[in-house]
């Protein structure tokens, strides 16, 4: 077996993606020497005792990341701030801080501020993940072939950035580097825009009148029942995201609702091969996710 890459990683916060991070960690051994977990409520810290997927766990979370040469962030994109303050005077020399967030213009704007210069700041998002939350949800198989994108800043001490794309190469993951500005366009179209779609359409069903919301449920298994899957996630995660990738979202959503009408339009003028364009656009999309095994 290799050498373990970290002698203590921190992970602050372990629901879905921070337990999946210590699942793999522990089915490895070659990750980290120690892993320690840190999270806001006692109950969760229970669970993750009788889950047995870390080394220790640590309720106090300037403790936790004491010594720790590797500290990941696996918590709302909301609480980053003000639990960057509590921690930033504690973090060791020569440490990394890494993160999970499904935004990152929001997590430089953060937490560099806060960091002082012998910590280097490797932000990182694994695009990864289920509707469900906490730690019971976690599985050492989430980053098995997907893609980790890091989001480092001009001039980040390039051993630094290597050691935190290895360790997702150990979770499974394939790496790619992107700017934060350029990442929160891309997640914007492929993952906040499709989420604000589905709450939208699970709304709009739930204000139809009684009758007609109990055929909806009824028959939801000609399409709704998917959107309904990705309606089921976290709300306070969903909540920060929306709120900390305003812009690249309202662009996206902006864009969309043109496109909508537009299809809308084709429909009621009844323009045939307008709307056989948009549907095989639709199967070409789909095709290229399967062909790059992303389906
Ligand atoms: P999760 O299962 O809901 O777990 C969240 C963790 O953060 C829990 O340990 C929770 O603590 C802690 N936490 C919540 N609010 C906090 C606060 N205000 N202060 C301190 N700790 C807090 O969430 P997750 O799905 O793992 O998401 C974690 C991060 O990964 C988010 O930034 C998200 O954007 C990103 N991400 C998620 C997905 C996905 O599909 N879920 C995919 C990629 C990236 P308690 O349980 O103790 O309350």
């Amino acid at each position: 077996m290799a050498e373990p890459l970290f002698e203590r990683l921190c992970l602050v916060g372990i629901g879905l993606i921070g337990s999946s991070i210590a699942r793999v960690a522990r089915a490895r051994g070659d990750i980290a020497r120690t892993v320690v977990a840190t999270t806001r409520r006692a109950e969760t810290l229970a669970r993750v005792r009788e889950l047995d997927i870390v080394d220790l766990v640590e309720p106090d979370h300037t403790r936790a990341v004491q010594g720790a040469d590797c500290v990941i962030l696996c918590i709302p994109v909301g609480a980053y701030a003000p639990v960057m303050r509590e921690i930033a005077p504690h973090l060791a020399r020569g440490c990394i801080l890494s993160d999970v967030g499904s935004t990152k213009g929001s997590v430089v704007r953060d937490l560099a501020p806060l960091l002082s210069q012998d910590v280097t700041l490797v932000p990182a998002h694994p695009m990864a993940g289920t509707e469900f939350s906490g730690p019971d949800a976690g599985f050492a198989e989430l980053f098995q072939n997907r893609y980790c994108i890091l989001t480092p800043l001009p001039g980040t001490d390039p051993a630094k950035v290597e050691k935190t794309a290895e360790l997702w190469r150990r979770c499974g993951s394939m790496i790619e580097t992107l700017d934060p500005a350029t990442h929160d366009k891309v997640v914007a179209i492929v993952s906040h825009l499709p989420h604000l779609i589905a709450f939208t359409i699970c709304g709009t069903a739930d204000d139809l009148a009684q009758e007609t919301r109990e055929a909806v449920l009824k028959f939801a298994a000609s399409g709704f029942r998917d959107f309904t899957r990705i309606a089921a996630s976290d709300v306070e995660m969903w909540r920060d995201v929306f709120l900390n990738n305003r812009d690249a979202l309202l662009e996206m959503l902006a864009r969309f609702s043109e496109d909508a009408h537009a299809l809308g339009r084709a429909v009621r003028w009844g323009e045939a091969t307008f709307i056989e364009d948009r549907i095989r656009r639709g199967r070409k999309i789909r095709q290229g996710l399967i062909e790059r095994k992303q389906a």
